[in-house]
């Protein structure tokens, strides 16, 4: 089974320079996270993802320049989306080296191909070739990408609790964490799905943050 959720992002520091920002924390050198807006994404949305990054991960976050989506992510199998893998390895092609991970943030639905444990398409196959996603992002990076379609109102506190969560979430992989059996922890498995994505808490547990502390 696919290791989950993914990002990767474009380069162009709408507010930055070429110098490596960093803060210190204890010690241990901080992650700098660009977000990257594809496609029209409202302000209060990329403050949010934004907050999460800085709060969550303890990282700087960096905002860059909005960008078109690919046009080689577009599929119309079921419906018009753009596909989540292609999105990340674009990002992860355009990721400058002066920032560790980048996330794409885009109001378009995105999508993957679920497979099973043998590798084959989950079935059934008609539902599952073109599996519409929150979020998708692969453990070790680096970068990943994070849908709003399915999130709900776009305004509610439920929206932005959401959000955030799969952007913790999305991005915990990218740093190398893969899920985790407590199912208040952000990282829980199927935190993809709305019902468990709410039951969960919107920070890593002291596993997992003990986890991330180790891999820095
Ligand atoms: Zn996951
Ligand atoms: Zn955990």
């Amino acid at each position: 089974m696919r290791s989950a959720i993914a990002c990767i992002a474009f380069f162009l520091a709408a507010c930055g320079t070429n110098e490596r920002p960093r803060q210190q924390n204890s010690g241990v050198e901080a992650p700098v996270i660009a977000i990257q807006p594809l496609g029209e994404v409202p302000t209060a949305v990329l403050d949010s993802v934004r907050a999460a990054i800085s709060r969550e991960h303890g990282a700087t976050a960096l905002l860059f320049a909005r960008r078109n989506l690919p046009p080689q992510a577009y599929i119309n199998v079921r419906t018009p989306r753009h596909r989540a893998d292609t999105l990340i390895a674009w990002l992860g092609s355009i990721k400058p080296d002066s920032v560790d991970f980048v996330i794409g943030i885009t109001q378009q639905d995105i999508s993957t191909t679920k497979y099973d444990s043998n590798g084959a398409i989950k079935e059934p196959a008609w539902k599952y070739r073109d599996f519409g996603i929150f979020g998708l992002g692969y453990v070790g990076g680096p970068s990943c990408v994070v849908s709003t379609s399915r999130l709900g109102d776009g305004k509610s506190v439920l929206f932005f609790d959401r959000l955030k969560k799969v952007v913790v979430h999305e991005l915990g992989h990218d740093r190398k964490l893969p899920h985790c059996p407590n199912l208040s922890c952000v990282m829980r498995d199927a935190v993809e799905r709305l019902s468990s994505m709410d039951e969960a808490d919107p920070g890593f547990c002291g596993e997992c943050t003990a986890r991330l502390r180790s891999s820095q």
